[in-house]
């Protein structure tokens, strides 16, 4: 049977739900396809229950400081009320019924199964064949990228679906991979009593990230006890009862669970791109401003490889929109996008690092400062630092980094500058609350000079 419509979404993650939600409220006729939970990674696997989970992890840190800071506490970690957050109020067991209400209230048709492009305008899900008027959108997501290691897929390892869904912690844990999702996972678990070890190929934890970032992450991790290996790959991993990861080094880590987050790819292959000239091999799909990948077809989201990010997934999923409804609209504008991690202390960075900011020729000058007196006042706890990358010829930010308590926050007021390319006579005219964290940034201005 085959069904005309306007719009097919493959992939209802929040890219692809973000768009589908605008046109069905624009009258259009949209069939969202989903293989999985309507809402993707973000609600049932990552962003909500990983920070749910860290907030559990922070809670018991604080109670932790209180020794020297307020007197005396003997905190027990409990994993089950934080499982029973994630299954009750973050992901209702792993249901999407009220996601799907709301997409269809919207005036959408939801179908899940798996979507795949058979044709310039043609879509078909199992038996099910859509050709369609306007386009197609591609937000067919991520899936955590399987580092070639021996041993490791016969494995019973853990990706992050698994992290999210576990019951109970394991005694100790292995954890491949030192970006985000690896740092934030590293930490919960150590602190609710699991023995982590934490190994890394890169020279640093978050490679992508300031130096000065990782080194102050990198110390507060080792005091939640977790073994930080950097400079290290897994070349094989055993399983027997446990897991053994042996290192390029031949040094062997041990644990009772393996948890990969070495990195997300796209499968373009079951998406099936190649029908419509896209090349199945590019690892990301290449987009325009307007999220244009080929005639009639948009994509948005991690497939795009622009950043892997909730927040770039509904940006680009509103600029979709209005572009298939004709709407003008500005194209997408990286340059201010902001990166958070969410371990404590948190990781803000927006815009260039210094070392992006030479390698692309800028004529950089840079400033390091503490915390200031909150950081001070915060005691246990309150490590952190701001680091401004300026543009010399022109005096405005062009990247920032936030580390600390509230590093996350802190970086909404960085965001707006480099995003304004606000000057920066006028950052440090302006007056920052004492004593605030953020007012650290006025700090690092007068470093800056
Ligand atoms: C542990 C973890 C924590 C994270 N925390 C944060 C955070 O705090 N903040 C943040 O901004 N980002 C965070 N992220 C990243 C964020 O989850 C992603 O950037 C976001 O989910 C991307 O949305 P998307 O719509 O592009 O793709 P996805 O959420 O991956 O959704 C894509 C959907 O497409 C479906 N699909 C794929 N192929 C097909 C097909 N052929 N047919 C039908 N359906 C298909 C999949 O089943 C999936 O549901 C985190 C990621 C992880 C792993």
């Amino acid at each position: 049977m085959v069904d005309q419509v306007d719009v097919v979404v493959l992939g209802m993650g929040v890219g692809g739900e973000t768009a589908a939600g605008a046109l069905a409220e624009a009258g259009l006729t949209v069939v969202g396809v989903e293989a999985n939970l309507l809402g993707g990674e973000c609600p049932y696997w990552a962003c909500i229950p990983s920070k749910m989970m860290l907030r559990g992890g922070e809670v018991l840190a604080e109670g932790r400081r209180i020794p020297g800071m307020a007197g005396k506490a003997a905190v027990e970690p409990e994993w089950k009320p934080v499982a029973q957050r994630i299954r009750e109020e973050a992901t209702s067991g792993w249901d999407d019924r009220s996601a799907v209400d709301r997409f269809v209230g919207q005036g959408g048709r939801f179908v899940r199964g798996h979507g795949h492009i058979t044709g310039p305008g043609e879509v078909a899900v199992g038996e099910q064949e859509f050709h369609v008027r306007r386009g197609i959108v591609v937000a067919g997501g991520t899936r955590t990228m399987m580092p070639p290691v021996a041993g490791l897929r016969a494995s019973p390892y853990w990706t992050n679906h698994e992290a999210i869904e576990t019951e109970t912690v394991p005694n100790s844990l292995v954890v491949l991979g030192g970006g985000a999702v690896g740092v934030e996972l590293a930490q919960v678990f150590a602190r609710f009593g699991a023995e982590v070890a934490l190994v890394e190929m890169a020279e640093r934890l978050l490679p992508a990230e300031e130096p000065e970032a990782s080194d102050v992450l990198t110390t507060a991790l080792q005091r939640d006890g977790i073994s930080v290996r950097t400079g290290s790959a897994v070349t094989s991993v055993d399983h027997d009862s446990t897991f053994t990861a042996t290192l390029d080094n031949g040094e062997r880590v041990e644990g009772e669970q393996l948890l990969v987050a070495t990195g997300r790819q796209a499968d373009l292959a079951g998406l099936g791109v190649v029908n419509v000239g896209i090349d199945e091999d590019s690892g990301w799909i290449p987009v325009d401003g307007h999220l244009r990948a080929a005639p009639g077809v948009w994509a948005v989201g991690d497939i795009t490889g622009k950043g892997l990010f909730t927040h770039v997934a509904v940006h680009q999923g509103e600029i979709a929109a209005a572009d298939i409804l004709g709407r003008e609209v500005p194209a997408a504008d990286y340059t201010a996008m902001p990166r958070a991690v969410f371990t404590d202390p948190e990781v803000g960075g927006v815009g260039r690092t210094e070392a992006r900011a030479r390698e692309d020729g800028a004529h950089v000058r840079t400033a390091v400062g503490g915390l200031s007196a909150r950081g001070f006042l915060h005691g246990a706890g309150g490590e952190g630092l701001i680091k401004l990358v300026a543009d010399a010829d022109r005096d405005v930010l062009i990247g920032a980094t936030s580390v600390g308590p509230a590093g996350a926050e802190v970086l909404g007021l960085l965001t707006l500058a480099v995003h304004e390319q606000v000057p920066l006579p006028h950052l440090r005219r302006m007056i920052y609350a004492f004593p605030t964290f953020h007012r650290a940034v006025r700090e690092a201005l007068d470093e800056l000079g």
